[in-house]
């Protein structure tokens, strides 16, 4: 079975959520970490084919400079965005700031050097960051951050959670979350209407 998201949802990438006013249908944000070798090959025909939107977070040491891949990434078009996913992709959170700094702001240049495209988004590999540590994307230059976490993301969100999918888990398991997520925005709305009145 293949989970038809645009029958149910807008799917954008993050830039896209987080700069539109308005979307007439609930929201599904895809991003794919890494930069493997799939994610051009397999993950982006199909978002052609779909019309999605989609946020790739790669991290920059995994290409070389001038790698056929940003070119490709760079032709690609606007619906795509490419975030940094650090330099290294070691465990980042329990490094020390100059470290940290290096790792947010090299791969941040690097990206946006390669693909000619502003990079605004940071996911910390691993999901791993420590709390102390959330103004550093924001003094090296980004405007959103992403770790992982089974639960809605708000527009207000200091650092935004994402549902992991991973290749052994059943996609029905994807679906029952976006269901019972949908129920709990549902009932927040509803409360709200209810107090307004
Ligand atoms: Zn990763």
């Amino acid at each position: 079975m293949f989970l038809r998201l645009e029958n149910r949802y807008e799917v954008v990438s993050m830039k896209e959520w987080l700069s539109r006013d308005t979307f007439n249908r609930p929201v599904v944000v895809l991003t794919f970490d890494d930069g493997y070798n799939s994610t051009l090959k397999i993950v982006t025909p199909m978002l052609k084919q779909y019309s999605y939107g989609a946020t790739f977070f790669f991290y920059s040491d995994r290409y070389k400079p001038g790698s056929k891949t940003y070119r490709e990434i760079a032709s690609l078009d606007g619906k795509i965005e490419i975030g940094s996913h650090s330099r290294t992709h070691s465990d980042l959170k329990k490094k020390d700031s100059a470290t940290l700094f290096r790792e947010l702001y090299l791969s941040r240049r690097f990206l946006e050097y390669e693909t000619g495209l502003s990079v605004q988004g940071f996911a910390w590999p691993y999901g791993s960051y420590s709390k102390d540590n959330l103004d550093l994307p924001v003094l090296a230059g980004y405007t959103y951050q992403v770790g992982v976490g089974a639960q809605i993301a708000r527009r207000d969100d200091r650092i935004y959670p994402r549902f992991t999918i991973k290749q052994s888990e059943p996609l029905e398991d994807l679906e029952l979350y976006l269901e019972k997520f949908e129920v709990v925005l549902r009932e927040e709305s509803s409360r709200k209407k209810n107090v307004q009145r």
